[in-house]
């Protein structure tokens, strides 16, 4: 397995690029904060379409965790050479008996969070109140919108759209969600309108403290940790290189080592919302997790494991961050519930046998002590390079001894292997076919034996390359 025999393959621009000797680690800390767009309007008006549109295949990612439906709320997108984020109210629960009221508050959060708004009505049914309702939210707001006339499938239908001029947004733009007519006009109107600097989302330095996320659904004990955590340790107030003065961020010393915990007044501050308050919790944890390098994903040790913890912890691999598995309420575990969660974890957690778990208290403050070792360890993995000699040279072991099964009368090789970033680690193989899933598999398993991941999410991608036709 030698990178010359890659000559006889076909690579492109973008493989040289990877192969090149200076190639420079990405790091995801650097990124700039996105400008954020929201997608509002009531039910069925083609929201969700919409964004799979905007957003393209992302949305549609396999989930390989069973019983994980994925219901993200913020979404990458590219658009004209820039790159945003999509906030996305389509898809959540509607309570039958108090549809508007329910639409209304999600509308109004994810306004709140957003730079721009893109509001779709159904330009099928005409203005609704539930529209009118929506509208003067954004007017109150005083965001920039941009209106989609949305299901306007064909020219015929698009003078029926001016109707719309009667809303006072401007001019709506006719679209079809669903095959895709006029949304790049649409498009090229939000970033108009959108500010190239982003007013609601983190800014991710490089340096200075390291930023942390403690996470989790409601109940779990996150505000008590916090406060057990300031409370026995000095907050650290005084102007720190390298520090955000971001004020929802709190620095902390843990044992003799600032921490940025981001967003502690979403931690501290109850929500007192009746309905929209899972959407809230949702759409904090995720800004939280975005904005962290490691995430503390609480549970509560003394019941039953619920899909809500597993999608906070999909929800931090899928950003590819640090984490650490926190089972709280420690004092509350007798014998009995320690083998139950034990046996919980075996089960659910299959899929992340790389994630350290601590059980505390923090109630009692027991073990406590034990979160910075923890800490320490998931983001060394997470900075962790591989030099590619040494990777190759445990790839070619590895390989030899045993090799991907044969497919169709082939077998695919592995010709060559390099760590393209880090923060998380990202390995990028180039084979001479598909490698099956059980395989990569494998191939990460033995990877994290090497070299010890414990804490991060690790990505293996594979280039099939054809041979060269002489
Ligand atoms: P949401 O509740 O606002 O997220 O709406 P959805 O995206 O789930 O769409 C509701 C329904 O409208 C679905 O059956 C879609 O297939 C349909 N739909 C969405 N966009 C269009 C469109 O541009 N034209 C037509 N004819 N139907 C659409
Ligand atoms: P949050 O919603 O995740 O911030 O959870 P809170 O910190 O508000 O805690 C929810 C409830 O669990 C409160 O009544 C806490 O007193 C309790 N709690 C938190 N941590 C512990 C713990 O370690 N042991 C016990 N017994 N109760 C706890």
């Amino acid at each position: 397995m030698m990178r010359a025999s890659l000559d006889d393959y076909e690579l492109d621009e973008d493989d040289y690029a990877l192969l090149a000797d200076d190639y420079e680690l990405v790091e995801h800390a650097a990124v700039a904060p996105r400008p954020v767009l929201a997608i509002v309007g009531r039910p069925n008006v083609g929201k969700s379409t919409l964004v799979n549109r905007i957003v393209g295949k992302r949305v549609a990612v396999v989930q390989d965790t069973p019983g994980v439906t994925r219901d993200r709320v913020y979404y990458d997108a590219q658009w004209a050479d820039r790159d945003f984020t999509v906030v996305d109210t389509g898809g959540w629960e509607i309570d039958v008996t108090g549809i508007d009221r329910s639409v209304a508050v999600q509308s109004e959060i994810a306004i709140e969070n957003a730079d721009a708004v893109l509001l779709v009505v159904d330009a099928t049914v005409g203005v609704t109140d539930a529209d009118e309702h929506i509208v003067d939210l954004i007017r109150r707001s005083g965001k920039p919108v941009v209106l989609a006339a949305n299901k306007v499938d064909s020219p015929q239908q698009e003078a029926d759209a001016a109707y719309l001029w009667a809303l006072g947004l401007g001019e709506p733009f006719p679209v079809s969600a669903l095959h895709g007519r006029g949304s790049g006009d649409l498009l090229d109107q939000a970033m108009r309108i959108l500010p190239r600097q982003s007013q609601v989302n983190y800014e991710r330095p490089g340096e200075g403290p390291r930023r942390v996320a403690l996470v989790g659904r409601p109940n779990v004990g996150k505000s008590s940790l916090l406060n057990m955590l300031a409370g026995q340790n000095r907050v650290v107030v005084d102007d720190l290189a390298g520090t955000t003065r971001d004020p929802v961020d709190e620095l902390i010393e843990l044992d003799g080592q600032a921490w940025t915990f981001v967003d502690t007044a979403g931690i501290r501050r109850r929500v007192h919302l009746q309905r929209g308050a899972d959407y809230y919790a949702s759409l904090r944890t995720q800004r939280a997790i975005d904005s962290a390098e490691l995430a503390l994903v609480l549970i509560d040790a003394s019941v039953e494991i619920t899909d809500q913890d597993l999608k906070v912890m999909q929800s931090v691999i899928d950003a590819g961050r640090a984490m650490v598995l926190i089972c709280n309420k420690w004092d509350l575990v007798d014998e009995e519930r320690r083998r139950y969660l034990d046996r919980e974890i075996e089960r659910e957690l299959v899929q992340m046998p790389w994630v350290e778990r601590i059980n505390i208290s923090a109630k009692t403050g027991w073990h406590t002590n034990r979160l910075t070792r923890a800490m320490e360890k998931a983001l060394e993995s997470w900075d962790k390079r591989i030099a590619t000699g040494q990777l190759n040279s445990t790839l070619g072991e590895l390989i030899s001894a045993h090799p991907h099964p044969v497919r169709g009368g082939r077998q695919p090789r592995i010709l060559f292997a390099t760590q393209v970033s880090v923060q998380p680690p990202r390995f990028v193989l180039f084979t001479t076919g598909h490698l099956d899933h059980g395989y990569r598999r494998f191939i990460e398993r033995r990877l994290r034996e090497q070299y010890d991941f414990t804490g991060s999410p690790v990505e293996i991608a594979v280039r099939a390359r054809e041979r060269r036709k002489r």
